[in-house]
């Protein structure tokens, strides 16, 4: 496998890849530690001709209690203790992303954006088209779930849930300006699977914003993988919430690694504000965003133990959280 030429840019200011994106429309991608990017160009999968680097923008940089810009690398976010004991599942989630080679390039932004995947779309192109391509690249058809509308490629990064359950929002920049949006807002639920962000064209992630309401909060993630030195997730559960006299004032529960999104499960953990955190509660809670999570057959593990698996991590996350033992 090998890398195509394309043309990278060197912007050294966010003002200067608005102009440049704004130039290039539709025909780059930004390039921030490569490590997901780069792959699967060398794949030949969805080349565009020009490549806008981040590295040297230091505006994209920083970390503290309230930001982290969207070019910090994970294996530096993950040296950042206080950081981690402030936001529980964010400690889990990137000590257990990929490898730490990985993470000394990997990048928060890469991470929330990072492509979904599908074994019938992370293959080299000849993979693909001795078998047919598919609608996420150069093909019309999917072979997962066959119809020719939509693609069911799973979104497999670990900071997303584990941000999301943390009221986490995230701020982009483009040629409409700055704006702050939720982060679970970022990931379009009415996506078509390639089309699958709330990013205007030429919109880049400039820094993740983490709330003073939930800093403290005791929380977890936990991880589904194959193997646990290096894989992808194939389930990723974060839980964050607090108690007040043993009865809750705020629960969130985010799944990832399951479906063509992460999704935060806000309808079902209402119900449990103001209860007790009892077993019986935490067992129809845990079975509740099972039902809610559908998996499809496009990854190492199958469909239906990853759900069956979804019930088993909402139930030790949230068991984590309520004896405040997290982390
Ligand atoms: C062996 C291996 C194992 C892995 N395991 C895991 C894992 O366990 N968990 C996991 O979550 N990931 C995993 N990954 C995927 C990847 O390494 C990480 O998600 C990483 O954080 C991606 O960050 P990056 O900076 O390298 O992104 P890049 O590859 O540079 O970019 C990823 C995507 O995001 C876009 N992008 C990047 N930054 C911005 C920005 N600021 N604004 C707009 N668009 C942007 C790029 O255009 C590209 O589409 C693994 C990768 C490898 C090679
Ligand atoms: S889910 Fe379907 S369309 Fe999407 S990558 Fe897999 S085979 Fe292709």
């Amino acid at each position: 496998m090998h890398l195509d030429p394309f043309e990278l840019h060197r912007p050294t200011s966010v003002d200067e890849v608005v102009g440049l994106a704004r130039d290039l429309a539709g025909r780059f991608d930004y390039l921030a530690g490569g490590t997901d990017l780069l792959p699967n160009y060398k794949m030949h999968l969805n080349l565009r001709p020009h490549l806008i680097a981040l590295e040297g923008v230091r505006e994209l940089r920083g970390r503290s209690l309230e930001r982290i810009g969207a070019m910090e690398r994970l294996a530096d976010v993950e040296a950042e203790s206080a950081l981690l004991a402030a936001y529980p599942p964010l400690g889990d989630a990137v000590r257990e992303i990929a490898t730490p080679l990985v993470r000394a390039s990997g990048t928060v932004g890469g991470n929330l954006l990072v492509e979904t995947r599908c074994f019938f779309f992370n293959q080299s192109q000849f993979w693909r088209q001795s078998l047919g391509f598919c609608l996420k690249a150069d093909g019309d058809r999917c072979h997962v779930v066959p119809q020719k509308q939509k693609c069911y490629a799973t979104f497999s990064g670990d900071l997303a849930p584990a941000l999301m359950a943390v009221d986490a929002e995230v701020e982009v920049a483009g040629a409409d300006g700055r704006r702050r949006l939720p982060l679970e807002a970022l990931y379009d639920p009415e996506g078509d699977g390639i089309r699958r962000l709330r990013l205007r064209p030429g919109e880049l992630l400039t820094a993740v914003h983490l709330p003073a309401a939930t800093r403290g909060d005791p929380g977890a993630y936990l991880k589904l993988r194959v193997r646990p030195s290096y894989d992808f997730p194939e389930l990723g559960v974060a839980a964050s919430g607090a108690l007040d006299g043993g009865r809750v004032r705020r629960l969130t529960i985010a799944v990832g690694g399951a479906e063509m999104r992460p999704v935060r499960h806000d309808s079902l953990t209402a119900a449990l504000v103001g209860e007790r955190l009892s077993d019986d509660r935490i067992r129809a809670l845990a079975d509740a965003v099972e039902r809610a999570t559908r998996p499809v057959h496009n990854t190492f593990l199958l469909p239906d133990y990853r759900r069956r698996m979804v019930s088993v991590f909402v139930r030790r996350a949230v068991e984590r959280l309520r004896e405040g033992t997290a982390g």
